[in-house]
């Protein structure tokens, strides 16, 4: 598995930096983003450590997400009662990518909860972060 020491994405993903996880398996994993666009907003990525979409390994990144993105939307939809779900994803600076580890923001949507936009804070903001992630999967980080 390709990893990067300098990333935060496979710090997190290898247990190296702290994460309040949501889904993982051998390929993938899922967890709180720490700047929430709304409550629940998570980050699905991939182990495998890739830059974005145009790197020559995302491929195999993007087709070891699919049951971590699944997984992610069903918690999301089940837990947190989200009449939507929001994907956004970014490649390169300016498209906005700050983390260069390949991921997928799933954003949980309420209906009639305005629009989204980068780095405004969450006014709709529910729950903190601890009580989001007790929702999602009924324990504490
Ligand atoms: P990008 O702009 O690269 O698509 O999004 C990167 C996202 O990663 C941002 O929404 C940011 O809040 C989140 N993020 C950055 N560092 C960390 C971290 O250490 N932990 C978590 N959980 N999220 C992070
Ligand atoms: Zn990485």
């Amino acid at each position: 598995m390709s990893v990067n020491d300098s990333c935060i994405f496979c710090a997190i993903s290898t247990g190296r930096a702290p994460a309040r996880f949501i889904y993982q398996d051998d390929s993938a994993c899922s967890f709180l983003d720490i700047n929430p666009l709304r409550t629940g907003h998570a980050l699905v990525v991939p182990r495998r450590h890739v830059r974005d979409l145009a790197d020559e390994g995302a491929v195999e990144a993007v087709a070891a997400i699919g049951r971590a993105l699944q997984e992610t939307a069903v918690l999301l939809s089940t837990k947190l009662d989200a009449d939507g779900i929001s994907v956004l994803q970014a490649n390169g600076a300016a498209a906005g990518q700050e983390v260069f580890h390949l991921h997928f923001h799933l954003v949980p949507r309420r209906t009639g909860d305005g629009q989204l936009t980068d780095h405004t804070p969450d006014e709709s903001a529910r729950l903190t972060l601890d009580e989001t992630h007790r929702a999602l999967v009924g324990r504490a980080s």
